[in-house]
């Protein structure tokens, strides 16, 4: 795969879908089951929530901060979402694949645009709830955000899925153990293992 600086090297699989579906979970039961993927890790400018911890869950950073790397050319793609900016740090990226690792980006369908216009041979995967009103149930559920993240994320939700036309495979995320499984499949098909 080229990762777009002109080197041969591992596989980009990119995982989208509403907020609560259900990709974190998905992605570090992934990372758990097969061998030599990175899990990239984006840098946000919104704020820690409980629980959260910097450099694990996300790199969180200030505006100014984001705009700099930005201005730099740091991010791979970037994208405002529910108010804040969240990007793909390149080097990172740039590293696993020239070690010819699987990467594995959760990001939103408008930075997974980008992504497939940078890296065409990435691979698109979008998770679907198994009906609407079961979003709010696991957004609520994670009790991670506040009232008004919730609505916010329930809002993007209709766009988002309507946007998944463009992705390569759709996954429904119902019970876990066969989310994952479609999921491992699909990779496992991709890396040609
Ligand atoms: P996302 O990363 O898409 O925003 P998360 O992975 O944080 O979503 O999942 C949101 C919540 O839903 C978490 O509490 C998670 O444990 C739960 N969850 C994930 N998959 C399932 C599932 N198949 N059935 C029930 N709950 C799930
Ligand atoms: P949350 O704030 O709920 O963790 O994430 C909100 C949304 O931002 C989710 O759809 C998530 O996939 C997306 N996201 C996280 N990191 C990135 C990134 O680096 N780029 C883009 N474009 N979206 C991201």
């Amino acid at each position: 795969m080229n990762s777009g600086s002109g080197q041969s090297c591992g596989a980009v699989i990119v995982l989208s879908g509403p907020s609560g579906v259900g990709k974190s979970t998905i992605c570090k039961q992934i990372l758990e089951r097969v061998e030599n993927v990175y899990l990239s890790i984006s840098t946000t400018t919104r704020m820690k929530k409980i629980g959260e911890q910097d450099g694990v869950d996300y790199f969180f950073v200030s505006r100014d901060e984001f705009e700099k790397q930005k201005k730099a050319g740091n991010f791979l793609e970037y994208a405002e979402v529910f108010g804040n900016f969240y990007g793909t740090p390149r080097d990172k990226l740039e590293k696993a694949l020239n070690e010819g690792k699987t990467v594995l980006l959760e990001i939103d369908v408008q930075g997974a645009q980008q992504v497939k216009k940078i890296i065409p041979d990435a691979r698109m995967i979008f998770i679907l709830p198994p009906e609407h009103k079961e979003l709010k149930n696991r957004i609520t559920g994670r009790g991670r955000d506040d009232e008004q993240d919730v609505k916010k994320r329930l809002a993007g939700a209709d766009a988002e899925i309507a946007a998944s036309e463009f992705f390569d495979y759709k996954v429904v995320n119902d019970k876990l153990e066969n989310a994952v499984e479609e999921v491992l499949q699909i990779i496992k098909k991709e890396i040609g293992e």
